[in-house]
């Protein structure tokens, strides 16, 4: 007999066929006569119950199927009498695959905190929260790859190891091949990296962006959907050491053109979670409602489906950072009248308390911000004429704050030097990225989402660390 998945034995109106299940045991209970088990396979939120004799199956065995324990169980499907499930199996054949010590099994019946799991991180898999999320993760994966086929975009891997430094930001995991006991020294004391396999200083990537932009001047419409590392101190609830950027890049758009994306994209990859995870986003909107109760009223967050539905609604509101920027100054964000960080004037980088206020208090609609000043933004973003802002653009959604970054590039071969040249970003070791600007350039643009920030949007959740099945943070890194 074939297994069948526990999300299409509920799903079946055949009672009085026979299933054969497999998977493992959330709860047992009952009585002398009849034991209920509850039983999940990781295929839906939902358990299936299976209903044994106790005469028939005998009382050592059924302890046997008790929390956390593995079974294969042959049964007939019936009508449930019991609330909570439409139908159940009446167990034929009970098999333990694997047994399980309740006393020593970590994850008991009663719910954990997110804290205890994340300690427990081999066998969060197995709870609700972290099974819907691995779901919820894999359709918006899907939905990443279906809206950019559907328009003709050409999916490229751009490399992990690299030497290029996207953001000239420094914050980079060096990779080397050196014996770090006996590093070999130039005369001058320096790393002689002539010795390593590769030849010279390389580090994981920071963005795909800079190899996209080469594949896009030639595909015109391109994406990248890799893992990028960050070795920045992410010891906050939004940023990882290691997460996974969605990265579109486009000739022949402007500005205007990639926020019109930008736009499109996020509305698309959130219907698909309204229209195909509609059981476990309700579950983790129960979740969250139960987290919520002991919030003070003006701390409270939006129920989760209607967070999901508020962004479909209008469109984005787009301004510039200088009118952000007079927005924040003159607003009130508490009783004391402050931000955290006080907004210092024109030229500050926002901080994502700025962004949320602006999404979540001020227009009440996500934002996109244009035009940054140059000082606070990369190299390669097209420069605007006044030669002081240029053409960025930031997508601020709320409880998130910065969920895209993104900007026209510059197409220009002497402005683009010039401005590596302003910013010390050595010009000779570019060249592979100046040839495109050299030959046949053209306008393109393009962004980053960061996959894990749009998974903290749509399962609601508050940390970043639980919404990516293995997380990289300066304390999570030991498997
Ligand atoms: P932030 O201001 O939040 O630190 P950033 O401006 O440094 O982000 P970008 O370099 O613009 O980030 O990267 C593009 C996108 O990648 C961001 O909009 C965000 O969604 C995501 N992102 C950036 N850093 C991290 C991180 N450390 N962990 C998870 N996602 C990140
Ligand atoms: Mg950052
Ligand atoms: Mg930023
Ligand atoms: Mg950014």
């Amino acid at each position: 007999m074939r297994r069948t998945k526990i999300v299409e034995v509920l799903k079946s109106e055949e009672t009085g066929k026979e299933f054969l299940v497999k998977g493992w045991v959330r709860t047992r209970r009952g009585n002398k006569q009849v034991s209920f088990i509850a039983m999940n396979d990781g295929s839906t939120i939902h358990n299936l119950q299976i209903v044994a004799d106790v005469e028939l199956f005998g009382e050592e065995l059924l302890r046997r199927a008790n929390t956390g324990a593995s079974l294969a169980v042959v049964g007939e499907l019936n009508q449930s009498q019991g609330t909570g499930q439409n139908v159940e199996l009446l167990a034929k054949k009970i098999e333990v695959i694997g047994d399980c010590d309740v006393n020593e099994y970590p994850l008991q019946p009663k719910k954990h905190s997110l804290e205890f799991l994340r300690e427990k991180a081999h066998l969060r898999f197995r709870t609700n929260t972290f099974s819907a999320i691995a779901r919820v993760r894999h359709a918006m994966i899907f939905a990443v790859h279906s809206f950019f086929s559907l328009k003709g975009f050409v999916n490229i891997h751009t490399p992990i190891i690299t030497s290029s430094d996207a953001e000239g930001a420094g914050e980079m995991f060096q990779v080397t091949t050196l014996n770090l006991d006996n590093i070999p020294k130039n005369d001058d004391g320096a790393i002689d990296f002539s010795k390593d396999f590769f030849g010279r200083p390389t580090n994981l990537t920071v963005s795909g962006q800079l190899e996209g932009e080469l594949a896009a001047m030639g595909l015109a419409d391109i994406y990248t959907f890799g893992p990028t590392f960050r070795a920045e101190n992410s010891n906050t609830t939004r940023h990882l050491a290691e997460f996974w950027m969605i990265e579109p890049e486009m000739a022949f758009y402007d500005l205007n053109d990639n926020m019109d994306l930008a736009e499109e994209f996020l509305k698309y990859l959130i219907r698909y979670a309204l229209d195909n995870c509609a059981d476990d986003l309700n579950f983790l909107s129960n979740r969250l409602k139960e987290e919520e109760k002991n919030k003070k009223a003006d701390e409270k967050s939006m129920e989760l489906i209607e967070k999901l539905k508020f962004v479909l609604e209008d469109d984005f509101v787009r301004l510039t950072y200088t009118e952000a920027i007079e927005i924040l100054r003159n607003s009130k964000p508490n009783k004391k009248g402050q931000f955290k960080y006080p907004i210092e004037g024109y030229g500050a980088d926002l901080q994502s308390e700025h962004e949320r206020y602006l999404v979540e208090r001020h227009f009440k609609k996500p934002v996109i911000l244009t035009d940054y000043p140059k000082e606070i933004k990369a190299f390669y973003m097209k420069l605007n004429e006044e030669n002081k802002t240029v053409r960025a653009m930031d997508v601020l959604f709320p409880q998130i704050g910065e969920i895209i970054g993104g900007s026209q590039r510059e197409e220009n071969y002497d402005k683009l030097v010039a401005r590596m040249e302003e910013m010390d970003i050595p010009v000779e070791e570019m060249w592979w990225y100046l040839e495109t600007r050299k030959f046949g350039t053209v306008p393109h643009s393009g962004f980053g989402l960061g996959f894990e920030r749009l998974m903290l949007f749509v399962t609601g959740m508050g940390n970043i660390r639980d919404v990516i099945p293995f997380p990289r943070t300066p304390k999570n890194a030991e498997f």
